[in-house]
């Protein structure tokens, strides 16, 4: 395998299925893409830790769920992480890398004096927002789960369970390796799906249903089988975990879909922004800068970049 291929599968999802049973899923690996993400923002661990399994949760929906633009995965609740949005571009043929950006809203102070930092602590209640934005001439979709001290992925079960009544079982890791200084994310989502074909064309559909049920309990039992470090570990690769895993009955991966880090930001749309305001305001803005007088700077949330502009660019 050429290296290429390798740096691929670290920054890739994997949709696949089990032979010969009711079961698909997604696996995803982040390494180079969440550290590119990740390195402007210096979030405290617990933040960036969730910061990297909702960019992983959001590479495995963008990949079951078939859409041509953005799948938005936003969280606002209570605790000390009070909003966190992963925005994702991808097209349904999985022709071209799926795109990422995050950003995460959240108290320092209340993050240090946290006893535990699981995702319900850091989180508290409130709600996970899926939104589904496909371009002008399509109707936008969004879809609301109440997320109230659960883990994002128990949120994320919520969600596939209401909205496509699909039995659906999500784990999600991610860790800092301290000796290489890097994060590493990962995740692995099965669903049921209807048994059909092959072995099963002669059964009535009680029968059906039945096989389709404990196909499901079967991958189920396995996923629960997954340790953290299984899901983001260098020696393991995607494909090995999904044949470790599945072996008995086999397991069929399908073309990959690369994933990278982007940002849209640019020095245009701040300038529009900017523009928004009086001059006025953007006056008191630039003196009122305790950090540099006499310039407006504005960071974006998502990649950490600054801009910086004088008021009198804008004045005309
Ligand atoms: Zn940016």
């Amino acid at each position: 395998m050429s290296d290429d291929a390798v740096t691929n599968l670290n920054d890739a999802v994997i949709p696949f299925r089990i032979e010969n049973a009711a079961v698909r899923g997604e696996i995803t690996r982040l390494k180079h893409s969440i550290n590119e993400v990740l390195k402007d923002h210096n979030y405290p661990k617990p933040v960036a830790k969730l910061v990297a399994k909702a960019v992983a949760l959001t590479s495995l929906l963008g990949s079951s769920i078939k859409f041509n633009g953005r799948l938005i995965v936003q969280t606002q609740t209570s605790g000390p992480v009070s909003m966190l949005v992963v925005d994702y571009h991808a097209d349904g043929e999985q022709k071209t890398d799926g795109k990422f950006r995050a950003s995460a809203r959240f108290d320092a102070d209340k993050i240090s004096e946290l006893e535990k930092t699981d995702d319900a602590s850091l989180l508290g209640e409130g709600q996970m927002i899926i939104t589904i934005d496909q371009g002008k001439n399509m109707q936008e979709y969004q879809g609301i789960v109440a997320l109230d001290n659960i883990s994002l992925e128990a949120a994320a079960g919520l969600y596939f369970g209401q909205s496509e009544q699909t039995l659906t079982e999500i784990r999600l890791a991610a860790e800092f390796d301290e000796d290489e200084a890097t994060w590493n994310a990962g995740g692995l989502m099965i669903q049921s799906i209807a048994a059909e074909g092959g072995s099963n064309a002669d059964k009535s559909e009680a029968e059906l249903k039945d096989a389709q049920l404990s196909d499901w309990e079967n991958a189920r039992a396995l996923l629960k089988t997954v340790k953290d470090f299984e899901l983001i570990s260098n020696s393991t690769d995607s494909q090995s975990l999904l044949f470790q895993l599945f072996h008995e009955k086999g397991v069929r991966c399908y073309v990959e879909q690369p994933l990278q880090a982007f940002c849209q930001c640019s020095p245009e749309r701040i300038e529009d922004m900017l523009s928004q305001f009086s001059q006025e305001e953007r006056v008191e803005m630039a003196t009122e800068n305790p950090k540099k007088p006499g310039f407006i700077q504005v960071g974006c949330d998502f990649c950490g970049k600054e801009y910086e502009f004088t008021a009198e660019h804008f004045a005309q």
